[in-house]
C-alpha cells in the first residue's frame, strides 16, 4: 500500500475512492503536494497510513430536510454534515446554506478546516456542514422554518463535546439564532453547541469581524516579515459579505486604501477609497436591506462592472473574500502584470492550482485561506472557551487574542514553509497543520 507514495499515484487512488468530488479533489491536491514529501522525510507518518487516514472523513451525514414555504408549498433539500477528524478537538466548522452546496463542497471545506483549526493552536477538530438550500430571496419566515426543520435532525449530531457548528456562506447571525433556538428547544439545555451567536446568548465580540480582520492581520504580518507595511497600499477585495467588509475595515484602519468590493452580480471600483462611511453605508445595504451593489455605485457616483470580477484593475495587494475558485489563470496574470505583491485569501480556496502555482512562480506573496481566514475558527474557539467559563471577555481581550492567534500562524507557516530566502506560505500552511494533527494520530495508535 505505501510503496509508491508519489503524488500522482496517491491522487490515482483519492479520486478512485471518491468519484466526482472535484472540488474534494483540488483541496487534497494542494495539501499533498506538501505534505507528502515531509512524510517520505519522516517515515513514521507513512508507516502509519497518516495521509490516507487523514483523507477519510471519520463521518458523513446527509439528511431530508422538508419545510413550508409562505404559500403554503412543501419544500424539500438536502442537509449534510461531515465530521472530518476530531484527533485534536470536538468537530468544528460551519454550515453552508448555497444552491452550490454538495458533498464535494463540503468535504473540500472539512478537509481545510482540519488544517486550519490545527493551525490556530486550539484544541478543535475539523467539520463542515450545510444545504442546498438558498436563503436569497427568502422571507425571515421562511428561513426560520428551513433552520428549524435543519436543526430538528442536525441536533442529533452535535453538541458542545461532540461538534459545534458555526456560519459560512448564507449562514449569518439570523440562521444562528433560529438554530440554536431550536437547538435549545430540543436539548433542553443552554450550552455551548453553536458559535458565532449573538452576544445577548452566549456569543463573543469580535467573532462576526474576526474572519475579515484575521485576514488583514495576516497580510500585515507577511508584510512586515519582508520589511514591508499596508500603509498607502491600494488593495483589491472581491466580495461583499461579513469577510470581506470586515477585512476592508481592518484594511483602512491599518492605512491600506481598499478600492474594490464584488458580489454575485458584478464589482464596484471606487478609486477614492472605501472609507469608514461607505463601509458603514454597505454593511446596512447588504445585511440589514440585502440590497446589490450596483446601488453603492448610484450612491457614491463611482464605476460598477456587471457580471466581472476585480482581479484586472491595478493594485499592489489582493484578497479574494467570496468564495472558492474565483480567482483563475487569467486572473492570476492580469495581477502579476498590473503589480500585485501579495495576495491574503479570506474566502477557502478561492484561488485556482494553476493561478496560485504562476502566482508564486511570479513572486507574489501567497498566504493561503487556511492560514489567513483562521481567525474566524479562532474566535469561534475562544467563543467556546468562554461559554465553558460562563463567562464574556471584552472586546478589546478578544481582539487582543486574535492579533496574537494570527502572529503565531503567520510564525508557524514561515517557519515550515521557508525556502532560501522566501516563504512558500502554502507549504508552511499545510505542514504546520499537519504535524499536530498527524502527531495526535499516531499517539492513539491504530484508529
Ligand atoms: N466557516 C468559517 C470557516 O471557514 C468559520 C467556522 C467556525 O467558526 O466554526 O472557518
Amino acid at each position: 500500500m505505501y510503496d509508491d507514495l508519489s503524488l500522482e499515484h496517491f491522487m490515482e487512488g483519492l479520486i478512485k475512492r471518491n468519484p466526482h468530488e472535484p472540488e474534494f479533489h483540488q483541496a487534497v491536491n494542494e495539501v499533498a503536494e506538501s505534505v507528502i514529501p515531509y512524510i517520505i522525510e519522516n517515515p513514521k507518518y507513512r508507516q502509519a497510513g497518516i495521509i490516507e487516514r487523514m483523507t477519510e472523513p471519520d463521518r458523513t451525514i446527509i439528511f431530508r430536510v422538508v419545510w413550508e414555504d409562505d404559500e403554503g408549498n412543501i419544500r424539500v433539500n438536502r442537509g449534510f454534515r461531515v465530521q472530518f477528524n476530531n484527533s485534536i478537538g470536538p468537530y468544528k466548522g460551519g454550515l453552508r446554506f448555497h444552491h452550490s452546496v454538495t458533498l464535494s463542497v463540503l468535504k473540500f471545506l472539512a478537509f481545510e478546516q482540519t488544517f486550519k483549526n490545527s493551525l490556530t493552536g486550539l484544541p478543535i477538530g475539523s467539520g463542515k456542514g450545510g444545504s442546498d438550500f438558498n436563503p436569497k430571496g427568502k422571507s425571515d419566515r421562511e428561513v426560520m422554518r428551513f433552520c428549524q426543520a435543519f436543526m430538528t435532525e442536525l441536533y442529533h449530531h452535535i453538541g458542545p463535546y461532540t461538534d459545534i457548528p458555526a456560519g459560512d456562506i448564507g449562514v449569518g447571525s439570523r440562521e444562528i439564532s433560529y438554530m440554536f433556538g431550536q437547538y435549545k428547544r430540543l436539548a433542553h439545555q443552554f450550552t455551548g453547541a453553536l458559535t458565532g451567536k449573538s452576544l445577548e446568548y452566549g456569543g463573543s465580540h469580535i467573532r462576526a469581524e474576526a474572519t475579515g480582520f484575521g485576514n488583514a492581520y495576516f497580510m500585515e504580518e507577511m508584510l512586515k516579515h519582508h520589511n514591508d507595511s499596508m500603509e498607502g497600499k491600494v488593495c483589491v477585495l472581491s466580495g461583499a459579505g461579513n469577510v470581506a467588509l470586515h477585512c476592508a475595515q481592518k484594511i483602512a484602519e491599518m492605512g491600506g486604501k481598499v478600492v474594490t468590493l464584488s458580489d454575485s452580480s458584478g464589482f464596484i471600483h471606487d478609486p477614492e477609497g472605501i472609507d469608514e462611511e461607505k463601509l458603514a453605508y454597505l454593511k446596512e445595504l447588504k445585511t440589514v436591506r440585502r440590497g446589490k451593489l450596483s446601488e453603492y455605485a448610484e450612491t457614491y457616483g463611482c464605476e460598477y462592472y456587471p457580471d466581472k470580477r476585480p482581479w484586472s484593475v491595478a493594485c499592489d495587494l489582493a484578497f479574494p473574500c467570496a468564495t472558492e475558485n474565483e480567482l483563475d489563470l487569467k486572473d492570476a496574470k492580469a495581477l502579476i502584470k498590473n503589480g500585485c505583491k501579495a495576495i491574503s485569501e479570506g474566502a477557502n480556496m478561492p484561488t485556482t492550482v494553476e493561478a496560485m502555482h504562476l502566482l508564486q512562480e511570479a513572486g507574489v506573496i501567497f498566504g493561503p485561506g487556511k492560514a489567513a481566514n483562521a481567525g474566524g475558527v479562532a474566535i469561534s474557539g475562544l467563543e467556546m472557551s468562554q461559554n465553558s467559563m460562563r463567562l464574556s471577555w471584552p472586546a478589546e481581550e478578544v481582539e487582543k487574542r486574535l492579533r496574537f492567534i494570527m502572529r503565531d500562524i503567520h510564525d508557524k507557516c514561515a517557519l515550515h514553509g521557508k525556502e532560501g530566502d522566501g516563504v512558500n506560505y502554502v507549504k508552511g500552511a499545510n505542514i504546520a497543520g499537519f504535524i499536530k494533527v498527524a502527531d495526535a494520530m499516531l499517539a492513539y495508535g491504530v484508529v
